[in-house]
């Protein structure tokens, strides 16, 4: 006989153990399976949010941000910092030493609500029994009454610059470069290009990206995404648009990229290549013949907007099915299941996620873009607002950027908010609430907001809707 489970969450990352975590919270018998090895050999749960992703880049955009600042932000403060180095060792071991904190904190938190942790990787075979294959080879069958699957998402590789984890990487081995390289290739300019090209750039790497699109971040706002590409160009970020990548050789020397843009062949020379062209549902293996789950053409599993596969008792949240590709979609998804499971109500309204980019300045959005409005022919007016008329943005020395409300032209209920600037990767979440609470802009225009924070630019941007911001020319 098998181990029965009340759930059996497959995957630890943000969306399964969110689920797992919940799941024992309401009572249920609860196991959680994850294949993931961390740096010391050892297992790590948190998947790729904790080890790979949205942590460490974080930590390094920290440090590298601190490094820039004395580098080249500080002289308008009077300050000034001569020979000033960077470690990168140390970078990335503060790095190292945060995601194993993290990690280390789910076992802690699995432990304090009785969920039991299995090391392996899982395959779903027919009436929810899963089979754990664990390091050594030993495969293991569990049996639950509910299994949600969170297997996440895996970097695309391109088949003429395949993956070497020292010439050619992907997201884990651009998080883990032992020096500065000189010259970094990116290919993508998505969020993890435009991420992990700016903490080398800020390092003093040669950065370029070569975006195969001709439009620069295409599901921004445009007017944000245009700010975006003004800044980064002035930090010194190359970015080549409608460029597609051919071939990547590796060679004594280096990189030789060859690419073609509206101006035909071109090559480029790099010491690194980052491949960052986007993700894709890890589902390899993960299904055995009857199980009775569907993947769709990109290999995702199908659910319906509850997260439910179609099989009794089998459900799929995270990076691995639907929706926007990020780790607080995943977690609210993870908790809607195990609430669903639980005979609770559980819902995710997958409008109201919001998306961030945390260059400098970062962006933030929710919501739909103008011209999605546009598109979609329904009336709006939008209001703007600078930060370089915010006393707080002045005295921070970050006035690049603006808010950006976008509401219904009869209801003026707000339909997105689009902000590029400092720190928006906080002030987004007001604008959520707003619409997760049908507000519009004269809610948002009626709130009091505290003098002097950034968040008076949203404020105002409200204000703007009507025509009404009080400092500046409506
Ligand atoms: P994952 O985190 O991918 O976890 C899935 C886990 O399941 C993994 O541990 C995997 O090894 C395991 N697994 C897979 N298959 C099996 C199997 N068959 N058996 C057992 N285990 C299995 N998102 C944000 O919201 N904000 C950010 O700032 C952000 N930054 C990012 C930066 C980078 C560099 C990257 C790469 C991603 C970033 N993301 C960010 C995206 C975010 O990491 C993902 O959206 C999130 O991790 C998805 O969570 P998940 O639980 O669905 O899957």
């Amino acid at each position: 006989m098998s181990e029965q489970y009340d759930v059996l969450v497959i995957g630890a990352g943000p969306a399964g153990y969110v689920a797992a975590i919940r799941a024992a919270q309401l009572g249920m018998k609860t196991a959680c399976i994850d294949d993931f090895i961390g740096k010391d050999g050892k297992p790590a749960l948190g998947g790729t949010c904790l080890n790979v992703g949205c942590i460490p880049s974080k930590a390094l955009l920290d440090s590298s941000k601190q490094f820039h600042n004395l580098t080249h932000g500080f002289e308008s403060h009077g300050i000034s910092a001569k020979d000033a180095k960077i470690d990168v060792g140390a970078m990335v071991g503060r790095k190292d030493k945060i995601v194993k904190q993290f990690t280390g904190g789910i076992t802690s938190l699995f432990k304090a609500n009785k969920v039991t942790a299995i090391s392996g990787f899982a395959t779903l075979k027919a009436n929810r029994v899963v089979s754990v294959k664990d390091a050594e080879g030993k495969s293991t069958d569990y049996s639950a009454t509910n299994v949600i699957i969170a297997t996440g998402s895996q970097p695309i590789e391109l088949p003429f610059a395949r993956f070497d984890g020292k010439h050619i990487v992907d997201n884990a081995g651009a998080l883990d470069f032992s020096e500065t390289p000189k010259r970094l290739g990116v290919i993508g300019a998505g969020v993890i290009g435009l991420e992990l090209g700016s903490v080398w750039k800020r390092l003093g790497a040669e950065v370029t990206i070569l975006e195969a699109l001709p439009d620069f971040l295409a599901a921004a706002d445009a007017d944000i995404a245009k700010v975006a590409a003004r800044e980064f160009k002035k930090q010194g970020l190359d970015i080549r648009l409608g460029a597609k990548l051919g071939k990547a050789e590796v060679g004594k020397k280096g990189i030789t990229l060859t690419y073609t843009d509206s101006k035909g062949e071109q090559t480029l020379e790099v010491d690194k290549l980052l491949v960052a062209v986007g993700r894709r549902a890890a589902t390899k293996d993960l299904l055995a013949d009857g199980s009775g789950v569907k993947l769709d053409d990109r290999g995702r599993v199908e659910v319906d907007a509850h997260n439910w596969t179609g099989v009794e008792g089998v459900w799929a949240v995270g990076d691995c099915v639907r929706g926007p590709m990020l780790a607080h979609k995943g977690s609210e998804e993870g908790i809607a299941v195990a609430e669903l499971i639980a005979g609770k109500a559980g819902h995710v309204n997958l409008d109201t996620v919001p998306w961030v980019i945390y260059t400098e300045p970062e962006l933030a959005w929710v919501g739909q873009t103008e011209a999605q409005v546009k598109e979609a022919g329904i009336p709006y007016k939008t209001g703007s607002f600078p930060f370089a008329a915010i006393g707080r943005a002045v005295a921070m020395n970050e006035t690049a950027g603006h808010v950006k409300v976008i509401a219904h032209a009869e209801t003026d209920r707000i339909l997105g908010v689009h902000m590029v600037g400092p720190v928006v990767s906080e002030l987004i979440a007001e604008a959520v609430v707003t619409m997760e609470f049908k507000g519009s802009a004269e809610d948002l225009a009626r709130i009091v907001h505290a003098h002097p924070t950034l968040s008076e630019a949203v404020h105002e941007a409200a204000l703007a809707v009507d025509k009404r911001a009080i400092h500046k020319a409506n």
